[in-house]
């Protein structure tokens, strides 16, 4: 195995993740990254027609399997394809035309890739196939789309839709090996494969940005000795914001870090810093509720279907661990911002909180932090800087050491254990 097989969880999502190399730099997750060659490659997209009739069109180096299907809630048309190389310039799909608002195209697991369309309104799959390559012409996936009704639409929806994704399978119970009584930290870097997270004007990418600072924090937390760590991902895939809060679950976590990088959209402001964030009903306010709003979009944008996800669980047990928990969430959030601030420049308000999804484990104290701004050149230079990875995964690490000194000492350790 490419990886340390440590704390890999036995169960189908790590499987899948273990065939595909580290990615080591931000540029090398991109999803123009080069790959083996025998991949068909995607080197063309248009889409044309208007509000009545939309034809989408991607050119490949050869031809390739398609299955499409449609989403609700919102709008969406899904194409699954085997694991291709989309070879394409920066911001394709940024914007559509007729009923198409914009696409997104990527890796979702090991051997599938997909390609998400925004739709404006209820449309009707009328045609979907991938002609071969003739002579002078590439091999052509094609997708017409016409208008129809939120009655048609939600007629052909499911049953006959297959499910569309497979990784929140193998729920396999792997508890820790038995023996070693070090908590479990699980680290959570956002985004990846589909989902590119926010990107930087120079296109460097917050999922390859994340990633590569997870595994710096990993190896610190591992040189210490004290923790097993457990990676959500290792390299450029797609896992579901649900998958990630159940390995944390799964494995009885005593800590689960969800690390992302925020930006601001041009007008917005110039927002620089660190900030921590915890699990609350109502944000804290307008800014942290956009965040939460754009972070819980990454199952959207991997065109997963929601319809069946449960809704909030009103548990009254539920909701007191969740209350002994969040008190734990705060206090390691403070510690994180006390330790951070060392080292790294903070947001103006560096604690803030709202309702994000990947912080539902109602057993397990989570925080998110959003490292920086990659809108801000200052904060792209430092995060992007081996130097200021190195410090602030260091003083994230130191921040773990006190969490768990403190409740040793207040004959609070491994409460989550449960
Ligand atoms: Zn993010």
């Amino acid at each position: 195995m490419a990886f340390r097989a440590t704390d890999v969880i036995a169960c189908a999502t790590f499987l899948l993740l273990t065939g595909a190399g580290l990615a080591s730099s931000a540029e090398r997750a991109s999803t123009r990254a080069p790959a083996p060659g025998h991949y068909p490659v995607a080197n063309d997209t248009r889409v044309g027609g208007d509000d009545a009739l939309t034809r989408f069109v991607m050119d490949f180096s050869r031809k390739v399997e398609l299955r499409a299907f449609t989403l609700a809630d919102p709008y969406r048309v899904v194409i699954d394809l085997p694991q291709v190389v989309f070879d394409l310039p920066a911001k394709t799909g940024e914007t559509g035309r007729g009923l198409v608002k914009a696409f997104r195209f990527g890796l979702v697991m090991q051997g599938g890739s997909r390609i998400v369309l925004d739709v404006s309104k209820p449309v009707r799959i009328d045609k979907a196939f991938v002609l071969d390559a003739t002579a002078g012409q590439p091999a052509r996936l094609v997708l017409d789309l016409a208008a129809t009704d939120r009655d048609s639409f939600m007629r052909a929806l499911a049953p006959s839709s297959p499910p569309p994704q497979t990784t929140t399978g193998g729920l396999d119970r792997s508890p820790a090996q038995k023996g070693d009584p070090r908590p479990i930290v699980v680290l959570d870097p956002g985004h990846g494969g589909i989902d590119n997270g926010t990107v930087a004007p120079t296109g460097v990418m917050e999922k390859a940005l994340v990633l590569e600072f997870a595994l710096l924090l990993r190896d610190r937390l591992e040189k210490s000795g004290k923790y097993r760590v457990v990676m959500t991902r290792t390299d450029d895939t797609f896992i579901p914001l649900i998958d990630r809060v159940r390995m944390a679950r799964i494995r009885q976590a005593a800590l689960f870090i969800s690390i992302h990088a925020d930006a601001l959209a041009k007008g917005e402001g110039e927002a620089q810093g660190a900030t921590v964030y915890t699990l609350s009903e109502t944000a804290s306010d307008a800014e942290a509720a956009r965040l939460a709003e754009n972070e819980n979009r990454a199952d959207v944008i991997a065109g997963i279907d929601l319809s069946h996800e449960p809704g909030d669980v009103a548990d009254i047990l539920i909701d007191l661990a969740q209350r002994e928990t969040k008190a734990f969430s705060t206090h390691f959030a403070k510690t994180l911002v006390a330790d951070m601030r060392r080292v790294a420049r903070m947001h103006k308000h560096p604690m803030k909180s709202a309702g994000f999804k990947v912080l539902k484990a109602p057993d397990v104290p989570s925080v998110l932090i959003e490292l920086g701004y990659v809108s801000s050149k200052a904060d792209l230079k430092q995060l992007m800087s081996g130097a200021w990875q190195a410090k602030t995964a260091g003083a994230v690490g130191q921040a773990v050491d006190n969490f768990f000194s403190t409740r040793i000492a207040g004959g609070q350790a491994r409460q989550s254990g449960r």
